[in-house]
């Protein structure tokens, strides 16, 4: 088969629920992915941030098929060797007193949301079935029925209500709408992505988070940090929040807990809240799994072992610099933290993002359009100097093809 056959099956049998770029992938090693033809790319996207600790990691992977040999699912029915391990790992690792382990970030984040609605009716007080959420305009937290119900993209939401109320939209990055929208009572959490990654890595005043987490303290709201897409060194520390030194009261996480092996999320609070949830009020077949524990902990360890986090601040900073060199009358502009970057493309001539995307697929290099004008680059933290001054030069020579 070539890459057109295997793209038309997908296109007969599958949902047309994606737009992907025309490349066909069947290994990865690294920061490098192949086609089925043998072209060689280096993956610019990372599955949106989940495989940070690059393709095919053998640690994790060596992981993955000694716990895969030995016991994958036992569901929550019964206890497993491998759980509690995860569980003081995590404790540990992120420093709260409790995880609730799920499988996707959207799954997460309804997880958190239940949380702080349940933590709001048993200890503030908010009267039952009144809490409010307040989130931020353009956010992105998945795909759920609940959670497409406080977007603000109308390709999320448009045609698929009616909506689950509860939520508050505030502009994001200003915080005299969200000290406005606190002064209500019923007011139980505040919803934030540190930087709003899929909105096109939106990076906010550097005192946002922090006036915005103090605030919710003035209030007694919970401040919930969505850190699916920054978490894990993407953004150059652990988390985006240890940027500006707040501990959100509820921690969401995702993607590259788990290295891009195997789906894993988890939310994270101390026991006042997590113990506000009792057995019976939720779960997940799969949430917990054992093997999924193993490949999270091998994940994480490959953070530290190998300082990732480190390695993200540093070369972002370089690409950035680097980006901002390049002489093109398409790159309006550069932004980003630590490796999750994005450049707004002016359109010219009629050729947009995309077109340019096309070219630096051609050129060796793959990353994706969102919202029509904007790239975002997001290589696995694994990434050396070398490395990235040669993806840089990737992009400055496909740029310059349309000057
Ligand atoms: N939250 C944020 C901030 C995200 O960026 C994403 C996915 O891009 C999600 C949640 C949803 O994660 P998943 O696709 O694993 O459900």
């Amino acid at each position: 088969m070539n890459q057109q056959d295997y793209i038309n099956r997908e296109d007969q049998f599958g949902a047309h629920n994606y737009h992907p770029l025309p490349v066909v992938l069947d290994r990865g090693e690294g920061i490098f992915v192949w086609d089925t033809d043998g072209n060689k790319y280096y993956d610019f996207l990372s599955a949106y941030s989940a495989v940070n600790q690059g393709h095919c990691h053998p640690k994790i992977i060596e992981a993955l098929t000694t716990q895969a040999a030995k016991l994958t699912l036992t569901s929550r029915a019964f206890y497993n060797n491998v759980l509690g391990e995860f569980e003081e790992y995590m404790s540990k690792y992120f420093g709260y007193d409790k995880v609730l382990p799920m499988n996707t970030g959207a799954e997460a984040d309804e997880t958190a949301i239940k949380l702080c609605r349940k933590w709001a009716y048993e200890k503030k007080g908010v009267t039952e079935n009144m809490a409010k959420i307040i989130v931020c305009d353009g956010n992105f937290h998945g795909r759920t029925i609940t959670i497409i119900s406080m977007s603000t993209d109308p390709d999320s939401y448009k045609g698929f209500g009616p909506y689950t109320p509860g939520f508050e939209v505030v502009p994001y990055n200003d915080i005299d709408a969200l000290a406005q929208a606190l002064d209500d009572p019923h007011v139980a959490g505040f919803l934030v992505e540190p930087i709003q990654g899929e909105a096109g890595v939106f990076v906010p005043e550097d005192d946002y988070l922090k006036k915005a987490y103090d605030l919710c303290k003035q209030h007694d709201v919970l401040f919930i940090a969505d850190e699916v897409q920054t978490g894990i060194a993407r953004t150059g520390k652990m988390l985006a929040c240890d940027h500006v030194g707040i501990r959100p009261d509820i921690l969401i996480l995702g993607k590259a807990v788990s290295g891009g092996v195997y789906p894993v999320s988890a939310v994270m609070a101390d026991d006042d809240i997590m113990l506000c949830i009792k057995p019976g009020e939720h779960g997940s077949t799969y949430g917990g799994n054992p093997l999924g524990c193993k490949v999270a902990m091998a994940a994480l360890d490959v953070i530290k072992d190998e300082n990732l986090e480190e390695n993200a601040e540093r070369l972002g900073q370089l690409f950035r610099d680097e980006l901002n060199k390049i002489d093109s009358s398409m790159i309006e502009l550069v932004r980003g933290k630590g490796l999750l970057n994005a450049v707004v493309i002016k359109p010219k001539d009629g050729k947009t993002a995309w077109d340019v995307c096309m070219a630096m697929k051609e050129n060796g290099l793959i990353a994706k359009p969102t919202h029509g004008h904007i790239i975002r680059f997001a290589p696995p933290l694994v990434i050396n100097e070398k490395q990235l001054l040669e993806a840089v030069e990737i992009i400055k020579n496909t740029l310059a093809q349309f000057e």
